[in-house]
């Protein structure tokens, strides 16, 4: 055994905790898993991070008051909530939160008349003997003992109603997920594993994925006998974990978000301007499928450092003002946007002109989250909603999910 792969292995016996997100991110990069939990490296959280920190936060302290108040809504203190959340934060994550919190959570109204054993921020742990331990504060949840903490999970609301147990889970994510990942990702057997194990008269479990940046709920129905097979999948796997010796790195859709590419070797080998000026420079046309595999890869880590660079430069405009280039300069510059304000009487006037109404209409747009937060306000059901609905493929040159 060479040293490294000695000293790795020695180190591997220190990641003895285990949650839903380190399982998955094991399965995404496991050099990722390494520089996060064996050599805890440090982490400068990204922006899309922080203002997923930001939201939970506000939206546990303010659902939490409601419920405390039984009120449905609070103007006030929502405001007063909103501004001192973001009252420090960075200028990109306020206006990102500030986009969340006023567009899709301000409107929002809870009723817990319906609703009992509601519970917010919950922290639940199995010990290594499986048996699950709930309501536990930050301290105990951070036990360093993986005999008492073994596998940890957090839930952002749990509640009864209609005879049925909700989790509910707050997500900032850019991209809706969709139905069938929802139904087939493992989040979903273990939390129903969990609950079932808390509340062994419970049947029927719904997980609803709150996805707050569009007002839009993922909602999927679990029994709990579907569930029964997720101790033996968590053994699995955690037995995986803890026996792997070769942490490397595997680039894909997860290097978007990764906080470790400063120190992560493919990541910086692939960023180097040497070797990138020998691809550009090599005459030779793209020979093997594997020299493409290459190429894509480093042509997707050139295009994060380039968005990593522009964070940077960002940072630093916003402060000191333009950076000057021999023809132009890089900053802050005003944009224009004409918009029409009072859309009835556009249409108005246009009718008015002999146009046809049918013209007029076909001109008015619904950007999909406004259309989706009426049809909800207006009871649709998904078909009548989606009956007017069409996504519409085109081609791209882009990256895509394979699994
Ligand atoms: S940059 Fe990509 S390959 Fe490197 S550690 Fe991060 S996720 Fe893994």
């Amino acid at each position: 055994m060479t040293g490294a792969t000695l000293e790795q292995t020695e180190n591997v016996q220190s990641v003895q905790q285990h949650s839903y997100s380190r399982r998955k991110l094991f399965n995404q990069c496991k050099k990722a898993f390494s520089f996060k939990y064996i050599e805890k490296v440090p982490e400068r959280k990204s922006l899309a991070a922080r203002t997923g920190s930001v939201v939970h936060d506000f939206q546990y302290q303010y659902v939490n008051h409601l419920y405390e108040t039984n009120q449905s809504h609070d103007s006030e203190k929502f405001t007063q909530l909103r501004d001192d959340i973001l009252a420090d934060e960075h200028a990109e994550v306020r206006e990102d939160a500030l986009n969340i919190m006023n567009g899709t959570l301000a409107d929002r109204t809870y009723r817990w008349d319906t609703k009992s054993n509601v519970s917010m921020e919950e922290r639940w742990a199995f010990d290594s003997e499986w048996n699950l331990h709930t309501g536990l504060d930050d301290d105990a949840w951070f036990n360093k003992d993986p005999d008492a903490v073994k596998f940890r999970l957090r839930l952002d609301m749990v509640y009864f109603e209609n005879n049925k147990l909700w989790i509910q889970d707050y997500k900032t994510n850019w991209r809706i997920m969709s139905q069938s990942e929802v139904e087939n990702d493992d989040q979903l057997k273990i939390y129903a594993y969990a609950v079932s194990q808390k509340y062994p008269d419970i049947t029927d479990i719904v997980l609803m994925l709150d996805f707050v940046r569009f007002d839009f709920q993922r909602i999927v129905e679990i029994n709990v006998a579907d569930a029964r097979g997720v101790k033996k999948m968590l053994e699995k796997s955690i037995e995986k974990i803890e026996s792997e010796a070769d942490f490397i790195p595997e680039p894909g859709q997860y290097c978007d978000w990764c906080t470790f590419t400063s120190i992560c070797p493919t990541f910086q080998r692939n960023s180097d301007e040497e070797s990138v000026n020998i691809e550009l420079n090599r005459p030779d046309p793209i020979t093997s499928r594997e020299q493409a595999k290459e190429l894509a890869e480093k042509r997707k880590h050139l295009l994060i450092a380039a968005d990593q660079l522009t964070e940077k430069l960002k940072r630093w405009a916003e402060v000191n003002g333009d950076i000057p280039l021999s023809h132009e300069n890089l900053g802050f510059h005003p944009k224009s946007r004409t918009s029409v304000t009072d859309t009835r009487k556009a249409a108005g006037i246009l009718l008015n002109s002999g146009m046809s109404s049918t013209e007029v209409w076909d001109a008015l747009t619904f950007p999909k989250t406004k259309y989706y937060g009426l049809a909800k306000k207006a009871n649709l059901s998904d078909e009548t909603r989606d009956a007017f609905v069409e996504e519409n493929v085109y081609t791209e040159f882009s990256y895509q999910k394979t699994d």
